[in-house]
């Protein structure tokens, strides 16, 4: 088939390999204009991209999108590697011997320029795809109805591209509910809700090794502060970041997206204390704010009528959750490769492509969306002052996997390794809700921790004091 890939970053880059290694002929528009040739990997960290408000904010690729991109797409993986990427095991925190699917818990530190660096240089190599950059998108093309079949793009240039499917990978604030209304169909039914918070982040660089700790998941600390968090991200080539996560109510709070309060911020914070004591850590961003992000979800078969068909939405297109949680990535390679089994059924039943499609990836995006909108929302009230039971499932049940279940995991294996497994997505949801002698496990250790009364390590200033301190930066 002929597939018209819109939009080129990571879901649009990956779904347009997977597709033309697959056989198919591909046409990508992408509105921005890169210079991939000869262009080195830590010099993407440079590259402009207006389309993409988030591309210098840090990432890491979680064991699912990891796994995804070794099986799938291993001349990238082994690409990312010699440009300096980082496998990261995130099972060598858990207690006990090792089990056999803990190699599948390795997580990739890199940042997000780099891994789009690599599928451009793997598309410039490959035959099947044609691309069309500096071209801007402005709606569907195809045969209008009901039902519309999508089967192109119209340019701002005044340009039809038409192929035969459309992979519509715009990113969050895709227009194409709208696009499709204009050729007589039905939008997509969407979901949403503030994830209620702003990001803060900063990149720096080391000239040596970066500090080892026990944390879970995200290779370095990550503290809920109980008015704001924080967290660290290893990236590639000896550069780390960190983030800080306020509410976005709290304007007070909005002080750390000046560089001196960030830095004072940054110093309060004790399990910070080992990155911020790198004497020759150099800042290589300014402190980047990050706002407006939602939990949201497109459901393109709402009451069982289908919006279009020709039409497959990936990644952030179709689903996006907050940033706090690292799926996006691992999203966008999970939907390539479905498109590109959905597209293998027989043609001539556009409906059922595009069905099959979407049976295969809703009930993932579905679940996630969920627990990531309740996960955010059950926070928020905590830090606006409400009283959460996370010591019990039968209490806030987010909150009991988020702070019970991770506080257990670095004491029991078996909690570990499903609640990590759980945390990067090699896992469905079920694997840890539906069991429920692992839940009282987690309740009856968690309360033995709580009534122990160990010393927990030290979180952070008060938001006073730390109002105080970094107002004196
Ligand atoms: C602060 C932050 C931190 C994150 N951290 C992580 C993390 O640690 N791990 C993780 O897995 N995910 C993370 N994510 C999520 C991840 O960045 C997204 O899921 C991912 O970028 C989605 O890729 P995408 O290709 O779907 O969309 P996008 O990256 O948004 O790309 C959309 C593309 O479409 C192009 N485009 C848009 N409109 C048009 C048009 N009209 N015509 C032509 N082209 C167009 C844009 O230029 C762009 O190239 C984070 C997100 C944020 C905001």
């Amino acid at each position: 088939m002929r597939i018209i890939v819109a939009g080129g970053s990571i879901a649009g880059l990956s779904s347009a390999l997977v597709l033309a290694r697959a056989g198919h002929e591909i046409v990508l528009v992408e509105r921005d204009h890169v210079e991939v040739n000869g262009t080195s990997a830590p010099a993407a960290f440079e590259w402009r991209r207006d389309g993409i408000p988030h591309f210098q904010q840090p990432h890491a690729l979680l064991p699912r999108g990891r796994l995804l991109m070794l099986q799938e797409l291993p001349d990238v993986y082994r690409q990312l590697l010699d440009a300096g990427a980082l496998e990261y095991d995130c099972s060598r925190i858990i207690p006990g011997p090792s089990q056999p699917e803990d190699k599948e818990l390795i997580a990739l530190a890199v940042r997000r320029p780099l891994i789009e660096w690599a599928l451009r240089r793997a598309i410039a190599r490959e035959p099947r795809v044609e691309v069309f950059e500096a071209t801007r998108i402005t709606g569907f093309a195809g045969r209008p109805g009901t039902i519309p079949h999508i089967d192109g793009v119209r340019t701002a240039r005044g340009a039809e591209i038409r192929g035969d499917a459309v992979v519509e990978a715009l990113g969050r604030t895709s227009p194409a509910p709208m696009w499709i209304e204009e050729l007589a169909g039905m939008p997509p039914a969407i979901d949403s809700s503030s994830c209620g918070l702003i990001y803060y982040s900063r990149y720096f660089r080391v000239g040596g090794p970066l500090p080892d700790g026990p944390w879970l998941v995200c290779f370095g600390p990550r503290v809920d502060l109980g008015y704001a968090m924080f967290s660290t991200f290893t990236g590639d080539n000896r550069t780390f970041a960190i983030v800080f996560g306020i509410p976005n109510r709290d304007a007070e709070l909005r002080i750390l997206k000046r560089e001196r309060a960030f830095m004072a911020a940054c110093a309060e914070m004790p399990a910070l204390r080992p990155w911020m004591e790198l004497t020759d850590a150099e800042p290589i961003t300014p402190v980047m704010p990050m706002g407006a992000l939602e939990n949201s979800i497109r459901s393109y078969e709402p009451g069982g009528h289908l919006c279009a068909t020709g039409l497959f939405p990936a990644g952030d297109a179709i689903c996006h959750t907050d940033p706090a949680f690292g799926l996006g990535l691992s999203f966008a390679l999970i939907h390539a490769v479905e498109i590109r089994r959905a597209l293998a059924r027989d043609p001539s039943e556009p409906q059922a492509l595009v069905r099959s499609y979407f049976s295969r990836i809703w009930p993932e995006i579905c679940e996630r969306y969920l627990s990531c909108r309740d996960l955010d929302n059950a926070r928020d009230q905590a830090w606006n002052g409400a009283k959460l039971d996370f010591s019990r499932p039968t209490g806030c049940y987010p909150m009991f996997v988020a702070v019970a279940g991770g506080a257990v995991s670095l004491q029991d294996g078996e909690v570990c390794r499903k609640w990590l497994r759980r945390a990067t997505l090699l896992d469905r949801l079920s694997v840890f809700d539906d069991d429920l002698e692992l839940q009282r496990r987690v309740e009856s250790q968690f309360a033995k921790l709580l009534k122990s009364g160990a010393p927990r390590p030290e979180q952070g200033p008060d938001r006073e004091t730390l109002l105080a301190r970094v107002g004196q930066a």
